[in-house]
């Protein structure tokens, strides 16, 4: 059934390390190969071997309209006539940026870079730089990308430094990274108290990177008061949710504005784009109008902010597509939920937008610690029964799952009936 997949896979081992550019791709961590994908169409993607499934990854978030929407393809092919790239400003950076800061009153201006990881680095050097400070709180289980200072992880017994979760990490960057507790308003308060020099906060309001665990609305406010209480600068990483969770993220559950706020994912329609945006007089600090660098030889290329604009565009349009990601993300984990339960398996589920999470565990996880105890072997029966089954749900209980407009009730309600073997597989 993944036979050419296989060896697909031998092949890439062989000149690209673990086969992947990217490591949660090579399902690692619920075992077998993964599917060397051909090509996708609205909510579907195709592998090498033929194989079709529902896909609730949707490239970790992007393709909020399916694959290869019609309006988004022309729009990009239009782009590619004009030129793939030319280092020199083109006019649809201008429209891009337009779309975004008219949807936040907290948003002066925008740049962009191509990554989400770009965009977070950029920002932190930016808190860093108008705050004249140098430490940067972080909370366990939110991702940020793969710079430096953001790679840090729990160490064992200590409460607020982290260690690097990566080799080729030097502890003297990490130590500028203090580490705390997702919604636990105590603990941060205590960061606060006990660190000096403190930059800026960097949170994912609605976290989506150890499965879907929104902060809770007093942990933002705090979060807000310190960083005013202190002089310290509050950054949203909405890299997955921003366009995800509601037009404007995390903006319509939460009554805090951030100072500076991270794009990513959705805001490139399926190409590589990320952005950082703040007020004027923040921004205006960045070169080449003010002293902190930042720079890019692709940053804003044609093609991909074409992508990017016709996707804002048409999520802007359509007022009621929100509604419709939502109802149809609550339709989907209801049902898993109704289902697991009749087979006597706990499942907590929760939703924000087109985004959905599900835990095995009698109880809803709401940071790193509890998401770590949920039960894994069951999620990885689930996993490899659905993906048979020609359902491709994200490869670990740690990622969000994402609903596409493309998707049908059908669809939704097809993947809940096939699920019912999947939970009696578990519950034996
Ligand atoms: C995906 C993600 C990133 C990193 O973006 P890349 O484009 O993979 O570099 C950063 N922050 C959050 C919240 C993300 O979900």
């Amino acid at each position: 059934m993944l036979n050419k997949s296989k060896e697909a896979f031998k092949q890439a081992k062989k000149v690209i390390p673990g086969g992947v550019d990217s490591p949660v791709r090579s399902f690692s961590s619920v075992g077998g190969t993964p599917a060397f994908i051909s090509y996708g169409k609205g909510a579907y993607i195709y592998d090498i071997d033929g194989n079709k499934y529902l896909d609730f990854v949707q490239s970790w978030g992007p393709l909020i309209f399916g694959h290869c929407d019609s309006e988004i393809e022309s729009e990009v092919l239009k782009a590619v006539k004009r030129g793939l790239s030319f280092g020199a400003p083109t006019t649809v950076e201008t429209e891009l940026a337009c779309e975004i800061v008219d949807m936040f009153d907290f948003i002066d201006k925008v740049r962009f870079v191509s990554s989400g990881t770009e965009a977070v680095m950029s920002a932190i050097r930016l808190a860093r730089g108008v705050t004249g400070k140098e430490n940067i709180i972080k909370f366990d289980g939110c991702y940020h990308g793969h710079s430096d200072s953001l790679l840090v992880s729990a160490g064992s017994g200590m409460a607020t430094f982290g260690t690097p979760s990566s080799p080729g990490v030097p502890k003297d960057l990490i130590k500028h990274t203090i580490l705390s507790e997702y919604n636990n308003t105590e603990k941060l308060i205590e960061c606060f108290e006990k660190n000096k020099n403190i930059a800026a906060i960097i949170i994912e309001p609605i976290a989506g990177n150890m499965g879907l665990v929104p902060a809770s609305k007093e942990f933002i406010k705090l979060c807000r008061e310190l960083c005013d209480k202190y002089g310290a600068l509050l950054i949203f990483d909405e890299v997955m949710s921003g366009f995800r969770a509601s037009l404007t993220g995390a903006n319509s559950f939460y009554d805090e504005d951030p100072d500076i706020i991270t794009f990513g994912k959705v805001i490139g329609g399926g190409m590589p784009v990320g952005a950082f945006a703040s007020r004027s007089d923040i921004m205006d600090q960045l070169s080449p109008d003010g002293p902190i660098y930042q720079a890019g030889t692709l940053s804003g290329n044609p093609v991909a902010m074409s992508a990017g604009l016709k996707s804002l565009q048409k999520l802007k349009k359509d007022k009621t597509i929100y509604d419709r990601l939502n109802q149809k993300s609550k339709r989907l984990t209801n049902g898993l939920k109704d289902m697991a339960n009749k087979h006597g398996i706990d499942l907590q589920v929760d939703v924000r937008g087109s985004m959905f999470g599900f835990f095995f565990n009698d109880k809803k996880p709401t940071n790193m610690k509890e998401v770590s105890k949920c039960n894994f072997d069951r999620f990885n029966t689930f996993f490899n029964y659905m993906l048979k089954s020609g359902y491709y749900f994200a490869c670990s209980q740690y990622e969000t799952g994402f609903i596409s407009d493309a998707m049908t009730n059908d669809d939704i309600d097809n993947c809940i009936d096939r699920s019912e073997k999947a939970f009696a597989l578990i519950s034996n």
